[in-house]
């Protein structure tokens, strides 16, 4: 299928693009962007914008749609990967920065003591910088989302990825629309005062009133900020893409999901869980003390 005139990104090569990247390739860190083949990468990093990936580059799940090395056992877990963070973000001055993991169904917590111990590296030594946690789903172990809401996050987003439908057929069996809900409402129940956020692609053979539902259903979960964005098929071996969305019905599902409430909402074709423009209005929201809603 072709890509449409509006799909067409100019990239954005900056100086500061490049030696945030040296750095953080000399450090052995992994940033979803690259890893994600994330369409936004120059214009984010090249303007002091990155979503680091801790517990290493191999995903122990199968989500059909995405670019991340899969397998059955994860890298080892680098220890020093939290201090190392902290120096990255604490260097390059980062306002704003998402930290986010592969699935680790390998690990006896998960991943999520390590997770947890980059979130409060960060806050320690960069205490201004707004940090946004993307988690896994932990199996909706509350333990575990207990562990990441008390590292102290300033947003914690977990992503929906698709209508409930589609959701058997493109992430791995193990994740699952329901669940995902579950854990956005733990969150919420285990911390009121904590913004929470989601996302989700189209052009996987949705339909508008699916999208209306899913909405709902992450509003009545409590979510707070909410992102939408075009699938972008990664190869021939990943999901097949139904369809190019045009702008106009991203701007009508961005209209009617402030009208369900969520207190930011993007949509757009290149709009990614953690797309600039949100993680901006999401910090402002964030030191202008706006209220999370419940
Ligand atoms: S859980 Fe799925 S979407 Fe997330 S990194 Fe792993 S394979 Fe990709």
């Amino acid at each position: 299928m072709a890509k449409p005139e509006w799909l067409t990104i100019k990239p954005v090569s900056t100086e500061r693009y490049g030696e945030i990247k040296q750095t953080i390739s000399s450090l052995g860190l992994h940033t979803v962007c690259a890893e994600a083949h994330c369409p936004n990468i120059t214009e984010c990093w090249g303007s002091g914008t990155a979503t680091f990936m801790v517990l290493g580059g191999l995903c122990t799940r199968g989500c059909t749609f995405c670019a991340v090395s899969k397998s059955a056992h994860g890298d080892g877990v680098d220890q020093l990967e939290p201090e190392k963070l902290a120096r990255v973000i604490g260097r390059w001055r980062l306002p704003y920065v998402v930290i986010t993991s592969v699935c680790r169904d390998d690990l006896e917590d998960q991943g999520a003591g390590h997770f947890a111990r980059c979130v409060k590296s960060i806050k320690a030594a960069s205490p201004e910088t707004v940090v946004e946690v993307l988690i896994p789903d932990f199996r909706g172990d509350s333990s575990c989302l207990k562990t990441i809401v008390d590292s102290g996050p300033d947003v914690i987003g977990h992503n929906i990825e698709t209508v409930e439908r589609l959701s058997p057929g493109i992430r791995d069996r193990r994740a699952g629309y329901r669940q995902s809900l579950s854990v956005l409402g733990t969150v919420k129940r285990l911390d009121r005062t904590r913004y929470t956020k989601s996302a989700m692609m189209l052009g996987l053979g949705e339909s508008d009133e699916e999208v209306l539902q899913a909405m709902e259903d992450l509003r009545g979960s409590g979510v707070d900020f909410l992102a939408i964005g075009q699938y972008l098929r990664p190869s021939q071996h990943h999901a097949e893409l139904v369809e190019y969305v045009p702008p106009e019905k991203f701007t009508y599902f961005r209209e009617r999901a402030l009208g369900m409430g969520f207190l930011y909402a993007a949509a757009g074709p290149f709009v990614r869980s953690s797309y600039r423009a949100g993680e901006f209005f999401a910090a402002e929201m964030v030191k202008r003390g706006r209220q999370p809603t419940s």
